[in-house]
């Protein structure tokens, strides 16, 4: 496995592999989440590229940016035994100019839900990903439904611009306690993580709730909100694949939603029903 930094030396690097190239863009600190990404990805092409980078413009102000989990040597290490060919780790000064002609985020639907709790979060994360699609020129990118409405605007953002690049959903992984993996379950001390299992739990709930044969989206939120009761929470949604906001529950076109406090953590977890 080669690590790059430079942009040059990258597109170097990139040009010089033959066949399908697999990219699967993080911030680092990876899990086994971020690893069944990578795992698919090396079994699923020729190469595989990592990039690594701890996004600025994707942070609000106030949020995480600064304290964001770093662990550099460890992910190294994990991307080697994955089979990992390139590792791009770039520099903030060389992939953000000044003044820079931007990308944003499609104005409805990256501006609902995570995107209206974080507004300008989603022009972050298309700013970020068109950049290093240019670089990286991949065949497919691998991109996980924990994120499920980053995952969506992707999608749209290779349509907008005929990225020609398929774009591969991959599963969450949870702990087998049912916690979605997420670099920032670093943050959670012994309490909060044993509360953090509330959003699991009411997702759970919730396709029970289905199972059974309750639709109504008023019906399940409310369950969930009461199951969430213990924590801050922002938005407990039901939506259709598109993200528009269901009345009820479709069996194969639903996504639900839940974003909440852990002390100080933001957590945000969903389900695919
Ligand atoms: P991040 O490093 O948080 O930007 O995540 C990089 C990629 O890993 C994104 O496509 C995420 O959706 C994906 N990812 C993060 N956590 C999980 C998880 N628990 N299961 C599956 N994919 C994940």
């Amino acid at each position: 496995m080669k690590t790059i930094v430079g942009i040059d030396e990258m597109v170097e690097a990139r040009n010089g592999l033959e066949g399908s190239v697999g990219f699967v863009p993080t911030m680092g600190a990876l899990h086994k989440g971020h690893l069944s990404l990578i795992e698919r990805s090396v079994e699923e092409n020729d190469h595989t590229v990592v990039s690594i980078f701890v996004n600025p413009t994707q942070f609000l102000p106030g949020e995480d940016f600064d304290k964001y989990p770093r662990r550099y040597e460890a992910d190294r290490r994990i991307c080697e035994l994955a089979g990992v060919d390139l590792l791009f780790m770039p520099r903030r000064e060389e992939i953000y100019g000044d003044d820079e002609v931007e990308v944003k985020a499609p104005k409805r639907k990256g501006y609902v839900l995570e995107g209206h709790y974080r507004p300008g979060h989603f022009d972050g994360v298309v700013q970020i990903v068109n950049k290093l699609f240019h670089i990286v020129r991949p065949t497919r990118a691998y991109f996980g439904k924990k994120d499920a409405q980053q995952l969506y605007i992707i999608e749209k953002m290779v349509r907008s611009f005929f990225w020609g690049i398929e774009i591969v959903p991959c599963e969450i992984v949870r702990d087998s306690d049912g916690l979605a993996l997420s670099s920032r379950n670093l943050y959670l001390n012994e309490e909060e993580r044993s509360r953090a299992l509330l959003l699991s739990k009411s997702l759970k709930r919730a396709v029970k709730m289905v199972q059974e044969g309750i639709v109504e989206s008023g019906k399940i939120k409310e369950e969930m909100v009461g199951i969430l009761a213990p924590l801050k929470v922002e938005y407990v949604e039901i939506v259709d694949r598109d993200f528009n906001r269901l009345e009820e529950v479709e069996i194969g076109n639903t996504i639900i939603l839940v974003a909440a406090y852990s002390g100080s953590t933001r957590l945000i977890d969903n389900i695919w029903i």
